[in-house]
């Protein structure tokens, strides 16, 4: 019984300080093009082309951050 509540209490620990780096930092560099906003293709390697994952920002945005940005959204359409 012990034991469930400590494993409980690090993972609210965890999430806490996951959501928590979330709202700091809510971005993340694009696995895809590291960042830059454009990468090289795979055949071609001199052609450089825009990113379509990140749309050219570099950016993406943290699954986090993706979460709490859907839960807004519903709580204000029930509203
Ligand atoms: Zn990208």
């Amino acid at each position: 019984m012990r034991g469930t509540l400590t494993a409980t209490g690090i993972l609210l620990v965890v999430a806490l300080a996951y959501a928590g780096s979330c709202i700091i930092r809510p971005f993340r560099d694009c696995w895809l093009c590291d960042g830059k906003g454009h990468h090289r293709s795979k055949r071609k390697r001199k052609l450089s082309r825009p990113c379509g994952w990140c749309n050219r920002t570099g950016k993406r945005l943290r699954f986090g951050r993706r979460l709490w940005n859907r839960a807004r959204r519903t709580a204000r359409e029930a509203a």
